[in-house]
């Protein structure tokens, strides 16, 4: 049949809004690859031998009007009570302009970790603002622009501590009265590292010459305030390290961890502003003495300079990576919680210390008016003093007054068998309070409070903080809304142009996708809400597993990970328990290819296995010899092997089943990592061409969007035999878990899940296949300028490609850096730069761009060329050039021009709008200069006020 429009695919109207070319621009760009068929590219790209052999089929696609009424019935199922359950988790009010500016807001959330630094200032201030309170907050010196959550962050301090703390005492304490999912996930951290964990009461059981760490929890899980001061001195002695895990609410009334002493401190931010979200995703935190700075995990924001010697924030010590570099990986933390961490700083911004301050003991004495009515009544409340948390013991009456508060709407928190657990925050309504009261039988009217409290002495907060002018704006919304914009006009997101990163995947994140997140009955649920509230969630999840399940050839699914490196350490985790399952314990080497993703290595070392790096042949692949060399070697000792399919060189490897088939030989398990689904969606499943369990990348494939560096999901995919070894429950403190809710970040689960829906089998098919058009096409159209480093044995790539510019350097003297740079000039997001290979670019289009937008940036990509070959002809300097001097700000236009080329030439390039030009609002980044200076702090009133000129 003729290849034509109409014939095209009937789905096709359903579909435009993901998928970018229209059936005409795919024609025309066939026609350039020399095909007439998407299906003769497709056959051409993926060989036969790995292809699925039935479509995917979920029924008919829906539409965008039916997929809302759809999640409706779904969220309807959900019931969203008031809940004073707390246990790290708490109702939140989100300010509607930080909700609608922000969270609402496409040039927030579909903005990229901010490595290009030029086109990030906005995100990497309010990151800083982030690490400024933070650092304010706990009273240490050096803060980090988020983790995954609060019990990642446990462990991760932990590690860090014994990294740092020169006690060689090889066990850590951990306070019991940490919250039950924050021990769980500190186990499942130590165990594979032979940490030893000891859990008592810090004030009886702490044996400081037997640790290296200890880990408080400030208030405790069940409300006291305890001053750590004594047991930190007393660590300190034995060379060990204090770790305090503080609520940054109570931080606001409460005498600070570093006033205690605390060398670091971790938590949640969660109610700044972050609604519970059924677990997440919320920003967690983490701060320091300056002593350990260049130990700690997560990105860092600083403060350098610019071309021009003006302010400019960026990452700070990027180029060690911080923490996962390959075989000195300390952390896997990758894809963070960005976006949460700026809801929670422009939380602070929006409410000041005083509206901190009020907000804290507003809280606090609604807690002391409960506390007091059932007191009133008999009722023994513990412990006497607490900041939002007491508990009461009700004898026998314990499941009577659970089921009396849930008939009023209101969850509590069982504790043992004759306890309840109380927790009140920024939500709590008079008519809840008296509800309570009911529950308990108590018959009283909240009448507002007589301003009592119960802080202990000596435990009220006296240091100042939040100080800086950020903090002390005129609060007006004109002057907020304002400022949240001025900061996203300062970025470049996927709502101005294609972000062309190598195995991000940067799709479109479509608004309606967006809009179920932020209603009530998914937003306002507590992790640990009873099962008859979250039937919603209960049938979204398993509608969801059972889909992915299809997609990927897999038979269960966990969705605890946060993000596709957690699902890498899970997935490893499960390999490991599969084996000591069968009695092979002492399995514990990991092949894993030069060209992988620096989480595989880091996740490798964090389950204790040895990495043995396999070397890649000439044309990209795995080197077949070298893999089974290695496999044989390992022998008995093999416990898996990582790898990514389509590779990480863009192609679909011929040999992926004998690779799975060698490991499997030698008694191994193959983990394949998942970010590149993208290109296998509908086409290939990693459970049928070998694979026993992969993450898959939520925020890439399944368009969750990239938040300026997270969220994202990572759940993981197991064959059968995984399936019993899948993460447990933290809050019941199963072994295995790796997050502090049981489902991960639950509430931005409807994206992916609305996206499935609106695409159908046959849609998401196809965007997989316009994926791999996409990539052909820009390969092909720079042909003969740029050479593509490998390609399959049609010549082919898959849904992404390295571009090969190193020997620019020596014919030019041009960097991929200057590339990347330039292309900000002709308005665009560099690809990946320098990964798999140095020196390179890795272009990955998504199926969302449009043939006009590829087109620009091949304009721009040409453009760049011909100024690369003027200046290794000699026709332009070879250190005054606009390669060298990218990129150009406005600064740049008004100043003294000194420069042999024009401001036309310089300011606009190929590729650039005229009247939608994007400025960058610095030039380029020193980042040499920022790291000898390392501030990560918001810098001084005189910098602030020159910036905001
Ligand atoms: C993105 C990516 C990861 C890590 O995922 P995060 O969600 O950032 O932790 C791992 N491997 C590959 C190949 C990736 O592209």
């Amino acid at each position: 049949m003729p290849y034509t429009p109409s014939t095209y695919l009937p789905y096709d109207f359903a579909n435009r809004r993901h998928i970018g070319p229209s059936p005409e621009e795919m024609v025309e760009m066939l026609e350039v690859l020399g095909l007439t068929t998407l299906e003769e590219l497709i056959d051409e790209t993926a060989p036969a031998s790995i292809r699925q052999a039935e479509a995917l089929d979920f029924g008919a696609p829906k539409s965008e009007r039916e997929m809302l009424w759809f999640m409706r019935q779904i969220a309807k199922k959900n019931k969203p009570f008031t809940t004073l359950i707390g246990q790290g988790y708490h109702g939140t009010v989100t300010p509607p302009a930080i909700q609608r500016n922000i969270l609402e807001n496409p040039a927030w959330y579909t903005a990229y970790t901010p490595y290009q630094p030029e086109i990030s200032q906005g995100r990497l201030e309010a990151l800083l603002n982030f690490q400024t309170m933070v650092s304010d907050l706990t009273g240490l010196e050096i803060a980090n622009a988020s983790l995954l959550d609060e019990s990642t962050a446990c462990a991760e301090a932990v590690t860090m501590a014994q990294r740092v703390a020169k006690s060689k005492a090889k066990a850590v304490f951990v306070d019991e009265n940490c919250h039950p999912q924050n021990i769980a996930v500190v186990r499942t951290r130590a165990e594979p590292l032979g940490i030893e964990v000891i859990v008592g009461d810090p004030f009886e059981d702490l044996e400081p010459e037997k640790v290296f760490a200890a880990l408080f929890q400030y208030p405790g899980t069940y409300g006291h305030i305890r001053d750590f001061t004594a047991p930190i001195a007393a660590l300190h002695e034995a060379q060990a390290l204090g770790i305090v895990v503080a609520d940054p609410m109570a931080l606001v009334v409460l005498k600070e961890p570093g006033a205690m002493g605390a060398d670091i401190a971790v938590g949640s931010t969660q109610r700044f502003g972050v609604p519970m979200g059924y677990g997440g995703p919320h920003a967690a935190y983490m701060a320091c003495r300056d002593l350990y700075k260049r130990a700690m995990p997560g990105r860092i924001v600083g403060v350098s300079v610019d071309s021009r010697g003006n302010k400019a924030y960026r990452l700070s010590l990027q180029t060690r990576e911080q923490h996962i570099r390959r075989e000195k990986a300390t952390s896997n933390v990758c894809t963070a919680q960005a976006l949460l961490a700026v809801i929670a700083s422009f939380y602070a911004v929006f409410h000041g210390p005083k509206g901190l301050r009020a907000i804290a003991q507003r809280i606090h004495r609604k807690a002391v008016r409960t506390a007091r009515g059932l007191e009133e009544a008999g009722f023994k409340v513990e412990p006497a003093e607490f900041f939002d948390t007491f508990t009461v013991d009700v004898g026998p009456m314990q499941g009577v007054i659970y089921k009396a508060a849930l008939a009023e709407r209101i969850n509590l928190r069982k504790i043992g068998t004759t306890k309840l657990g109380i927790s009140l925050d920024e939500t709590t309504r008079p008519a809840s309070i008296e509800g309570l009261w009911r529950a308990f039988g108590i018959d009283r009217k909240d009448t507002g409070g007589d301003g009592q409290y119960r802080l202990p002495d000596g435990m009220v907060r006296t240091s100042d903080f939040l100080t800086h002018p950020v903090f002390h704006m005129n609060r007006a919304e004109t002057e907020m809304m304002r400022y949240m914009r001025r900061l996203a006009d300062r970025d470049l997101a996927l709502d101005r142009a294609m972000i062309p990163l190598g195995s991000c995947t940067m799709k479109l994140n479509a608004a309606v996708e967006m809009m179920p997140i932020t209603w009530p009955e998914f937003a306002n649920i507590h992790p640990l809400a009873p099962a008859d509230q979250v039937e919603g969630y209960a049938k979204m999840l398993t509608d969801l597993s059972e889909k992915l399940c299809q997609i990927t050839g897999y038979d269960a699914m966990s969705m605890q990970p946060n993000s596709g490196a957690q699902g890498e350490y899970a997935g490893l985790l499960t390999i490991r328990a599969y084996h000591k399952a069968q009695g092979q314990g002492h399995r514990n080497i990991c092949l894993i290819p030069t060209s992988a993703h620096g989480t595989n290595p880091a996740s490798a070392h964090m389950v204790g296995m040895k990495v043995v790096a396999v070397k890649s042949a000439e044309n990209g692949d795995i080197d077949l010899d070298d893999f089974r060399a290695k496999a044989e070697k390992a022998g008995e000792n093999l416990a898996a092997c990582m790898i990514t399919y389509p590779s990480t060189h863009g192609v679909f490897e011929e040999t992926v089943r004998e690779v799975c088939a060698i490991t499997h030989e030698f008694g191994g398990q193959v983990y394949l990592d998942g970010a590149n689904l993208n290109a296998l969606v509908g086409l290939v499943k990693p459970g049928e061409i070998g694979a026993d369990v992969s993450h898959l990348n939520l925020h890439k494939t399944f368009a969750i969007p990239h938040g300026g560096g997270g969220p994202g999901m990572g759940p993981i995919g197991v064959k059968a035999h995984l399936a019993p070894h899948l993460p447990g429950d933290p809050a019941q403190g199963e072994s295995g878990a790796v997050s502090g809710a049981r489902y991960g970040s639950g509430s931005i689960l409807p994206i992916s899940y609305a996206y499935i829906l609106l695409m159908g089998g046959a849609g998401l098919t196809q965007a997989t296949k316009v994926a791999i058009l996409n990539a052909n096409y820009i390969a092909k159209r720079l042909e003969g300028a740029y050479d593509v480093l490998f390609t399959g044995q049609n010549g082919r790539i898959a849904h992404e490609c390295i571009l090969d510019t190193r020997h620019f350097v020596d014919t030019a003297g041009v960097t991929v850096d200057d590339i990347a740079k330039r292309l900000i000039d002709c308005g665009f997001h560099a690809p990946t730069m320098s990964w798999p290979v140095a020196g390179t670019l890795m272009i990955e289009p998504t199926e969302s761009e449009t043939k006009a937008e590829l087109d620009r940036f091949i304009a721009a990509m040409l453009g760049i060329r011909e100024e690369i070959r003027q200046i290794a002809e000699g026709k332009i300097d070879k250190g005054n050039n606009p390669l060298k001097k990218a990129p150009h700000t406005v600064e740049d236009l008004v100043a003294d021009w000194d420069r042999p080329y024009s401001r036309e030439q310089g300011c606009f390039p190929p590729g650039a709008f005229r009247v939608d030009k994007y400025w960058p609002p610095v030039g380029r980044v020193d980042n040499a200069f920022g790291d000898r200076n390392l501030v990560c702090t918001c810098p001084p009133v005189e910098d602030m006020a020159a910036a905001a000129e």
